[in-house]
């Protein structure tokens, strides 16, 4: 049998997260402070060639299926529709998605539907520019409104909104947030907020739970669950909208974590091969590449890398301790 990346618990990672920059263009409060950063120097990033180098013993070695790109925000990534173009003609072709803000899609959405690109999923937090301002310190929210209409007439379709809700922000705009995305075509989904911001401020108590946003959308839609089966391991519990077409998602990440069935795996912007977003060790493949190990050296060591991936992440733990890298950082 090919070799595949396992770990102690039996799970099968075939979803890789690639991190393609750990910078952004805006500075959402979740995220990242005001002033950004300390970025990775320029040199530890990984060149497109040792990207595509990396992706493919994942794909042709290692049994990955699903290659999505990320960030901080992978459109700022000079070489991505070049990226996605060698990443399409990789054998097996893996499904390749992007996870992105949306500043700039008016002119790459195109480009990348063309190079390959099989799948999006915008960042989009509130309906209210002065909210979007405020949470995400940058004045973009016409830009990203445009890029998902440009993904939607690319034919990146269905285009996916991710949103995260905050105590005192934007925590009563769940149902707002699904209408407007129903009469756009949009799925929309709601991510928990998780503990992996760079200033280590998040609690529970700004959280808003899957809970409320299920229940603030029950007050305006009858949603139907989707039959638990059909959702392997996708991160999200999905629900029929009035009867469908259109759905809603929930990433209930932190009050209802889905460790059990996890299928991915994370590759940094300089290379560490991370088996969790909260795992607090990291496998460097950059050196070893850098220093000419071969496809079954790279291979050997990212399955080793695997191996140890916890039962969970143990956000629940008294012993937790977030990751030393914020989510920019990781790859979101
Ligand atoms: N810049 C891109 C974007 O905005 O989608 C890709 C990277 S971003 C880290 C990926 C996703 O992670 C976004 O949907 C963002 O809202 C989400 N995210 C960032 N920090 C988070 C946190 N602390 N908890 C939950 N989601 C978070």
């Amino acid at each position: 049998m090919a070799a595949r990346l396992m770990d102690g618990y039996s799970r099968v990672a075939t979803d890789l997260r690639v991190s393609l920059t750990d910078r952004c263009n805006l500075r959402c409060s979740y995220c990242m402070p005001p002033e950004g950063l300390p970025w990775l120097p320029a040199p530890e990033v990984l060149t497109d060639d040792e990207v595509l180098r990396l992706v493919d013993v994942a794909v042709s070695l290692l049994g990955v299926r699903e290659v999505r790109f990320t960030g901080g925000e992978p459109l700022i990534r000079r070489g991505l529709v070049d990226i996605v173009a060698r990443t399409a003609r990789l054998a097996p072709r893996p499904e390749i998605s992007l996870t992105t803000n949306g500043i700039g899609l008016t002119r790459l959405a195109q480009p990348l539907k063309d190079a390959g690109l099989d799948r999006i999923n915008v960042s989009l937090d509130t309906l209210r520019p002065e909210t979007f301002a405020e949470l995400t310190r940058r004045d973009r929210w016409a830009d990203v409104v445009a890029g998902l209409a440009a993904a939607e007439r690319a034919g990146l379709t269905p285009v996916k909104v991710n949103a995260v809700l905050m105590r005192g922000v934007n925590e009563f705009e769940a149902a707002d947030l699904l209408s407007w995305c129903l009469e756009r075509g949009y799925e929309l989904r709601f991510i928990e907020q998780m503990p992996l911001d760079a200033l280590h401020r998040w609690s529970r108590d700004t959280m808003v739970t899957a809970d409320e946003v299920l229940a603030q959308l029950q007050e305006s839609f009858t949603l139907t669950p989707d039959d638990p089966r059909q959702r392997g391991s996708a991160p999200a519990e999905t629900f029929l909208v009035d009867g469908g077409p259109g759905r809603v998602g929930i990433i209930a990440s932190v009050t209802r974590p889905f460790c059990g069935d996890c299928d991915r795996v994370r590759l940094t912007a300089d290379g560490q091969v991370r088996n969790c977003l909260f795992a607090r060790e990291e496998s460097d493949l950059r050196t070893a590449l850098r220093a000419g190990a071969d496809d079954a050296e790279l291979a050997r060591r990212w399955q080793a890398a695997v191996a140890t991936k916890r039962p969970g992440h143990g956000i629940d733990d008294p012993s937790f301790l977030q990751p030393a890298r914020p989510m920019s950082a990781i790859g979101g």
